[in-house]
């Protein structure tokens, strides 16, 4: 059970503590963030509310834990990772269940995110060590005018303390994604969780401490975002940001220093469906694309763009399915859960109310109870309905009917979004066509969008994002190049 076993030291009472120090602590601010059950709309747990004093001190301490970490060997720092990526699969189960209860996430798709999460550590052990532990030779007499007497050695040095933010949909996955590059290349880490996610990050951040990593290291700061978040990416003692969520990406970019960022944000992804289809695979996949976790996941398939003569017959496949999805609680494993939170139930009623006034046609009838939406197909969906744009984060999804492939790829590339996309087409050379003149960071033939495998680059283009992720992007990007010239007093080729 959370807070329970091996997670005992980061409760106090009913209030999970933050991680600062090598230490759980409990917050001199005395107040504490409610995280409200999506399901039940009840309070579940609550997480410290951290102070401003409390960022400086863990920012301090992550700045000087850095400097003894970026001498720590290669292969220590990924034995330590490896140790923690172990724990966190050991105890899946406690971080599974505050998964369930705090963000609603079907419990077997919650035990597969903490596994994978310690796949992903692992991996990116083994990747940091490959590819931290080699660097570059130049010689000067490749560039015009010079004799060979420089050689130039390269390599990749730690940027400092990384700050990592993720969203709520994959709260340990998307934390963990961030803190593993980032100590593999030898920085300190602050996490600031979110709000619906943060205990099951608590949960992980712990699975660190038990492995052993050196105090002020790592931390974790809990509180909201819209109170502690701009004290946090605006501190001058960081020195990275990597950041996944929605459009507070795009105000934390305008905002931050002159410091590299990764932002990985909303998406709009497009399936387009092409004459020559298969269509059962089609709906499989806008199935499994548009409604897993009810929707919530960035690169959910968004908007379906079907060509008009195959449009019926898909629609017919995809009502069938839809009828056959399971609507409940969590815990039960539907696959239609509550989605995260009432503002976002009502963002998400608001999208289908304005596609029902402009005459959207409704494959099923539109119910809600609570934060819980029964999945929705909205078909004849037209360029002037909100829901062709914006992203519902929810399980209701847009079909655009379309009579040329150029219609679909300018809807595509129209969007303020450029996350991924994908295509269905038997034609692989079409398929390479329209990939090229899609203005999205992925493009998938013939399956729906996703974001793994983890090691799998990932980007998105416009107000999707900056940087690329993926374990050896990532990596890349929480480091520098840094370079050390040998100058010789002639050029090393005179002798012999
Ligand atoms: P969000 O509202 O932008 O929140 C993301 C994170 O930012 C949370 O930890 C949040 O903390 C924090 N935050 C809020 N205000 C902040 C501020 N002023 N400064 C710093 N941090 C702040 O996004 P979300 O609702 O959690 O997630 C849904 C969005 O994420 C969708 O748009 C989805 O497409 C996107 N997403 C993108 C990817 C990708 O890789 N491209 C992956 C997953 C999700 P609090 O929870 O405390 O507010």
């Amino acid at each position: 059970m959370a807070g329970t076993g091996i997670f005992t030291d980061i409760l106090d009472g009913e209030v999970y503590k933050y991680y600062s120090d090598g230490e759980w602590k409990t917050s001199s601010s005395g107040k504490s963030v409610a995280i409200i059950n999506p399901a039940t709309r009840k309070t579940q747990y609550k997480v410290q509310a951290c102070t401003q004093e409390e960022v400086n001190k863990v920012m301090e301490m992550a700045k000087s834990a850095q400097k003894s970490w970026a001498k720590t060997p290669l292969w220590k720092r990924a034995e330590l990772l490896h140790k923690a990526a172990a724990i966190l699969k050991d105890n899946k189960a406690p971080i599974a269940e505050s998964l369930v209860k705090e963000i609603a996430k079907p419990a077997k798709d919650s035990a597969t995110e903490v596994v994978r999460s310690g796949d992903l550590i692992s991996y990116c052990a083994e990747e940091g060590v490959r590819i931290l532990g080699e660097g570059k030779f130049l010689l000067s007499d490749s560039f015009p005018g010079n004799e060979r007497t420089k050689y130039c050695l390269t390599s990749k040095i730690p940027l400092g303390v990384v700050l990592a933010i993720p969203p709520f949909n994959y709260p340990v996955n998307l934390a963990v994604s961030k803190i593993a590059p980032a100590l593999i290349a030898g920085n300190s880490l602050v996490l600031k969780p979110p709000t619906q996610g943060a205990v099951s990050c608590l949960h992980m951040v712990h699975c660190f401490h038990l492995a052993g990593f050196p105090k002020g290291l790592i931390s974790c700061i809990t509180g909201k975002g819209s109170e502690i978040g701009d004290f946090l990416t605006m501190h001058p003692a960081v020195n990275c940001i990597s950041f996944t969520g929605g459009d507070t990406g795009i105000s934390i970019s305008k905002k931050a220093g002159m410091i590299p960022l990764q932002m990985e944000l909303g998406g709009k992804d497009a399936c387009i469906v092409l004459e020559d289809a298969d269509l059962d695979l089609v709906a499989s996949n806008i199935i499994k694309g548009g409604f897993s976790y009810s929707g919530q996941r960035c690169t959910a398939v968004k908007v379906v763009l079907v060509m008009e003569s195959v449009a019926d017959e898909l629609v017919e496949k995809v009502k069938a399915k839809v009828a056959k999805l399971t609507v409940g609680p969590p815990e039960e494993n539907c696959d239609i859960t509550a989605v995260v939170s009432e503002s976002s139930a009502n963002f998400i009623e608001g999208l289908v109310m304005d596609a029902k006034e402009k005459g959207a046609t409704f494959c099923q009838e539109y119910k809600r109870e609570g934060n819980l939406i029964w999945p929705l197909l909205l078909d004849n969906v037209r360029p002037d309905m909100r829901i062709a744009w914006e992203e519902p984060f929810g399980p209701v999804l847009p079909v655009l009917r379309i009579t040329s492939v150029e219609e679909g790829i300018n809807h595509c590339n129209a969007s303020n979004f450029g996350l991924q996309g994908c295509v269905f087409t038997k034609d692989i050379n079409k398929a390479m066509l329209i990939s090229d003149a899609m203005e999205t960071g992925t493009v998938q033939i013939n399956s729906a969008p996703a974001r793994g495998p983890d090691h799998f680059p990932f980007q998105g283009l416009k107000d999707s994002g900056i940087g690329s992720q993926g374990v050896t992007n990532s990596i890349n990007l929480m480091t520098k190049v840094k370079t050390t010239v040998i100058n010789l007093p002639t050029p090393s080729y005179s002798m012999g």
